[in-house]
């Protein structure tokens, strides 16, 4: 039997892909505490069940209670939410960041209950909180998937998004459209102010024939 870690147990009927978990990471990363506040019942309820699912939480965990406090006071997200926003832009910043463990030091639990003949060892389970948790969940996806480099900030609003392709530069064709104006411009300066003065002419004259 596979080792029991709070946030490594599959107990989760619907686990994330790897695509899925960075894909929800990122969005995590970029949001707050405010808009948390601000979500709908029901978007709120999807929030904290897509949070419970990316850290396969098990219920009557650590994590969960902290979780379930969190729901009720979403304040207490933000040193999950910091550490998911210093880490998402690292990576797409390409730089070094290191991360302290704090929060609560959570348990080794040694559970012999039902140690015996049939059962040579006892069940062993590692409880953390939920910053340890995240902490451990963000570094396990970054290592286990190659799609860490999809991860990126946008040239143009300087906002970091999830690539849908390897050759995705901006965050959207709107990004894309305006930097490739701005270089039209600057490589053909005063051109686009002829054709405006052109067009402007051209208007004068219809209107005044
Ligand atoms: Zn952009």
């Amino acid at each position: 039997m596979a080792e029991k870690h709070d946030e490594a147990n599959a107990g989760a009927t619907n686990e994330l892909s790897e695509e899925e978990a960075l894909r929800w990471l990122v969005g995590f990363s970029q949001t707050n505490t405010d808009a948390i506040q601000a979500m709908r019942p029901g978007k709120r309820l999807d929030f904290f069940e897509d949070l419970r699912r990316y850290l396969n939480v098990e219920q009557g965990t650590l994590v969960d209670q902290e979780i379930l406090r969190a729901e009720k006071k979403p304040g207490l997200l933000r040193p999950i939410l910091d550490l998911a926003h210093e880490a998402v832009n690292a990576v797409a910043d390409l730089k070094r960041v290191r991360f302290p463990r704090k929060g609560p030091q959570g348990a080794v639990i040694i559970d012999a209950r039902k140690l015996g003949k049939g059962n040579r060892r006892p069940e062993i389970r590692y409880e953390t909180g939920l910053y340890a948790s995240m902490l451990t969940s963000i570094a396990s996806d970054l290592d286990d998937s190659d799609r860490a480099p999809l991860i990126r900030r946008c040239p143009q609003c300087k906002e970091i998004f999830y690539a849908n392709r390897e050759n995705q530069t901006y965050c959207t064709h709107k990004c894309a459209n305006r930097r490739a104006l701005a270089r039209y411009e600057q490589e053909n300066p005063g051109k686009r102010a002829e054709q405006e003065r052109k067009r402007y002419e051209r208007r004068k004259v219809a209107v005044t024939e």
